[in-house]
């Protein structure tokens, strides 16, 4: 789920689909489903730069290019 600032590193951003979408898709309250917000990531032509912003910059929540914070942990830790 990006953020609103615009830098060269966030074009990715201009296709992002969330932008369109409630931010209540991507960061849901504790224990309710991501299952709608992943179903967006994954029409998202921006997912894998979203992933990789999200990886690099450590976004600890919300669902970011199609994985949760859950998921990413698990990424980090396979690549770490
Ligand atoms: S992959 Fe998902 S979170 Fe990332 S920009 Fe696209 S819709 Fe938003």
């Amino acid at each position: 789920m990006p953020i609103n600032t615009m830098t060269d590193e966030l074009t990715w951003q201009e296709t992002a689909l969330c932008a369109q979408a409630g931010p209540e898709f991507f960061f849901p309250a504790p224990g309710s489903s991501t299952r709608e917000a992943k179903q967006l990531c994954n029409a998202c032509e921006g997912r894998v730069a979203c992933l990789e912003y999200a990886l690099t910059h450590d976004e600890r929540f919300g669902v970011w290019g199609g994985l949760s914070e859950k998921e990413r942990e698990r990424l980090r830790r396979g690549r770490g």
